[in-house]
């Protein structure tokens, strides 16, 4: 097997795929709820296009997949996907970040074919605050889709929550009261400049010291050593083995030791999040010119590119800082 390592000496085991930019919730962090520039669907890869590219991933090194988006519960192929990564001969782990409200329907599918981890994003407990941050009436369906995750067998089940100041920067502790007592392991997000509606404000978004503040104030907190090529920094909770974490991509940028790169659901090899540039594997699936042995050497070769080219950080806090072109419901989060 080879080995997609960069000038950095960083190897890179993980591919996060988007499968769609489409969304059922309109979270506020992450795209405004009148939002309409989505994707051309004749642009999206279809599920033998993205199997190829997983394939290929899979041959240069690549070990594990997370299926993302957008809702990536809301592909009609979405079992298929995880059940034909699931048999490829040196099969990658799968894993699943979802805004939980399909669940109901296929966590149960999924977990057969060959589901192995899932992220449910959950900012709030509270019905109102889950309406003002996602302009959707649906967090029933959140709680119930962590249930039918429990119910099929998914574990572990970790939930995502970023926190926005004067709207749910208080939750803290009450979410990981919560989450203690379900058994879901959290990890709170800090918010990034990634949003489509460029609500994004280094003044007023929650830091990663303001989240262990606030959660010091209830909880015993002790860093757990050896955090490896993790976003998150885990901290043990009450002199317990049970954890919580926080992803400070902003104010305590991890990137030294990213292990990272993304495909765009139409086809955009990137190779960080903040990334100017992308790899267009789409136009390398669709040539007429290339027979299919040459397809899977030339998107090999644009693998090895993008990892060749990656930069040694994300830049947010350059004052030469510029916000991608592609929200992160584009890019896939
Ligand atoms: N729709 C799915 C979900 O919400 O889990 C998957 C895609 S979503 C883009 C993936 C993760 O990115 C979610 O946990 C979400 O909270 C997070 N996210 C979205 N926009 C963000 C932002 N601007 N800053 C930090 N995290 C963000
Ligand atoms: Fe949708 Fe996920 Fe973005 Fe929320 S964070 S709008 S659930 S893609």
């Amino acid at each position: 097997m080879s080995s997609l390592t960069d000038s950095y000496g960083r190897k890179h085991r993980d591919l996060r795929v988007s499968l769609t930019d489409r969304c059922s919730l309109r979270c506020a962090y992450c795209m405004p709820h009148d939002f309409s520039d989505w994707l051309k669907s004749e642009h999206l890869l279809n599920t033998d296009e993205l199997m190829t590219v997983v394939s290929v991933a899979v041959a240069v090194g690549i070990e594990e997949i997370r299926l993302t988006g957008g809702e990536p519960l809301l592909r009609a192929d979405i079992v298929e996907i995880v059940s034909r990564i699931s048999a490829l001969a040196n099969a990658p782990s799968v894993s699943l970040t979802t805004n939980g409200l399909r669940l109901v329907q296929l966590a149960k599918p999924l977990a057969e074919a060959g589901l192995q981890r899932i992220n449910v994003s959950l900012d709030t407990l509270d019905r109102s605050r889950f309406m003002a941050l996602t302009h959707r009436d649906r967090i029933e369906d959140v709680f119930a889709g962590l249930h039918a995750a429990r119910e099929a067998g998914l574990a572990p089940i970790k939930i995502n929550s970023v926190l926005l100041k004067d709207i749910n920067d208080d939750e803290a502790p009450s979410l990981l009261k919560w989450a203690l007592a379900e058994g879901y392991s959290l990890r709170f997000i800090e918010q990034m400049p990634l949003d489509a509606g460029g609500i994004w404000d280094r003044a007023t978004m929650v830091t990663a010291d303001a989240i262990l503040a606030s959660l010091s104030e209830e909880f015993e907190l002790a860093p757990v050593p050896g955090r490896g090529s993790s976003p998150a920094q885990e901290f043990y909770i009450n002199g317990t083995q049970a954890t919580v974490g926080i992803i400070a991509s902003v104010t305590e940028p991890f990137c030294g030791a990213c292990d990272r790169l993304r495909l765009t659901s139409d086809g955009q090899l990137r190779s960080c999040l903040f990334s100017l540039e992308e790899m267009d594997l789409r136009k390398v699936l669709r040539s007429l010119d290339y027979s299919q042995d040459q397809i899977t050497q030339e998107l090999s070769d644009r693998f090895y590119k993008a990892v060749a080219g990656k930069l040694p950080g994300h830049g947010i806090n350059d004052p030469s800082f510029i916000q991608p072109r592609r929200p992160m419901s584009a890019i896939g989060g």
